[in-house]
């Protein structure tokens, strides 16, 4: 049974579909005027573990996500996402480029992204811009049903109408008066509406006709448009990053409960903020990083994948030099690990046989951690424990042909949740380094260990060595 946080009853919920066997999630796309920054790729990165460990339990997963290719962007804190000037357009300025080169060009790339990152794909990726005759008719619909109003041009949501507003947030409308970053714009009623329809100003470029002006469409409208186009009009999940909790997703409510009647979204997940040396992630600061970045220091992508399972989506992850070299390590014990099991049944002579089927145990436990509202680092310190205890059976020579493949088996099951790609190294042994090592064995057990250490030298100089187990057993590895 997997019971996920949910921001709107702010309780762990019994995670229930609206078909049985069925989910249809959407998770708020990437802003294509420059590269992801590893803040919202760890957003995508829980997105893919969450639609993972749906498919595990044995869900369809539906999954929906949108790609804003209309700017609506002004600060450099990436926190920052509802106000003023259009990023798309500062792009334009910046790379002489149209806004559709752009919008492709870093499109492209946050596929790149997502492929190294092992992310699976979405079944759609909606662009705005193709979407702009659905805001309309919502936009509309919420004209009619007296909770927008237009002026000059300008189409705003009354919120002060819709009596569900702040119920994900938890904010009132008495509270945002004071304090809010507030979209200021003179045809308001009221300065906490915000905007569905703008008149597009002479020299915006991206602009269309509308039944109220030649203009573009406020930022919020975009998701509530795509997600019921493509998973009707109540979601099973809909997730984000905290920042979207208000006001984008407080806004999403609005328009498509205030435009269908209906519940939007069954539940609300939202992962915490990635923090870089425990500060908000800022251009301004100089401490913006995209994967490229993370790249161009050494790591490889699986070692930001494995960073992030081993932080829990609803705790803010520390991004560290110190972190990411830790989880380097963690990535280099998981892939010997396999590597060493992968080699185990053609390496290893009559190994005593290990008393326990320890796979279940640790997969019952895996499970538990997972369903517990994808307790990542609770699995994955599930995983390292059985990495020990494999490693010490293996050094007593209790770690037989069945056992590695047992424990393959149970790699395989969970690591269809975490996504990691490991490089396998198998080694064929040539069958002089196999002779070698035999003979080395006998020269043991004969006890004349001076010679047994020129035959490791000699193994060592081909590039490969032995490991020595209990009863004179060995395992051949690769240098
Ligand atoms: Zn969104």
């Amino acid at each position: 049974m997997l019971r996920l946080y949910n921001t709107l009853s702010k309780t762990k919920e019994e995670f229930k579909p609206i078909d049985p066997g069925k989910v249809g999630m959407y998770n708020c796309g990437p802003t294509v005027y420059d590269y992801a920054h590893i803040g919202n790729l760890n957003a995508f990165l829980v997105a893919d573990i969450l639609r993972r460990q749906l498919e595990y339990n044995g869900y369809e997963v539906r999954q929906i996500m949108n790609i804003t290719d209309v700017g609506h962007l002004t600060a450099d804190d990436v926190n920052q996402a509802d106000t003023g000037e259009d990023k798309m357009l500062k792009a334009v300025k910046r790379e002489n480029k149209t806004p559709a080169d752009i919008a492709d060009f870093y499109t492209e790339k946050f596929f790149e992204d997502l492929k190294k990152l092992n992310i699976k794909k979405a079944a759609y990726y909606p662009r705005a811009t193709a979407h702009i005759p659905q805001m309309i008719k919502i936009i509309s619909g919420l004209i009619e049903r007296g909770l927008a109003y237009e002026i000059n041009g300008n189409v705003f949501y009354d919120i002060a109408k819709f009596s569900g507003y702040g119920k994900l947030s938890g904010k009132k409308i008495e509270d945002l008066k004071v304090g809010a970053r507030l979209e200021e714009h003179p045809d308001k009623k009221n300065p906490w509406d915000f905007a569905l329809w703008l008149k597009a100003p002479k020299e915006h470029i991206l602009k269309w006709k509308s039944p109220w002006s030649l203009g573009y469409p406020g930022w919020h409208i975009e998701c509530s448009a795509m997600s019921m186009e493509y998973l009707g009009e109540t979601l099973d999940i809909h997730t984000g990053g905290e920042d979207h909790i208000f006001p984008h997703h407080e806004n999403e409510i609005a328009q498509s409960e205030g435009f269908t009647g209906k519940k939007f979204s069954n539940y609300w997940l939202h992962n915490r903020f990635l923090l870089i040396d425990g500060a908000k992630m800022s251009k301004s600061k100089g401490n913006f990083y995209a994967l490229k970045d993370i790249e161009e220091k050494g790591y490889i992508p699986m070692t930001f994948r494995l960073l992030i399972l081993g932080s829990h989506y609803r705790s803010n992850l520390n991004f560290t030099e110190n972190g990411i070299e830790q989880a380097k390590n963690n990535f280099k014990k998981i892939s010997d690990w396999i590597n060493n099991l992968e080699n185990i049944s053609q390496n290893i002579e009559n190994p005593l046989p290990a008393e326990i089927d320890f796979s279940y145990i640790y997969l019952k436990r895996f499970e538990e951690a997972m369903n517990d509202d994808l307790n990542t680092p609770l699995a994955l310190s599930v995983l390292y424990e059985l990495i020990t205890e494999t490693n010490k059976l293996l050094t007593e020579n209790k770690l037989g042909e069945k056992n590695a493949k047992n424990i393959l088996v149970f790699w395989k099951k969970i690591n269809k949740v975490f996504g990691l790609i490991i490089e396998k190294n198998i080694t064929e042994i040539p069958a002089e380094i196999s002779a070698l090592a035999k003979e080395r064995k006998i020269i043991r057990e004969n006890k004349d260990f001076k010679k047994s250490d020129e035959l490791r030298e000699k193994i060592e100089k081909r590039g490969y060595t032995v490991e020595d187990l209990k009863n004179n057993n060995y395992l051949i590895k690769k240098l």
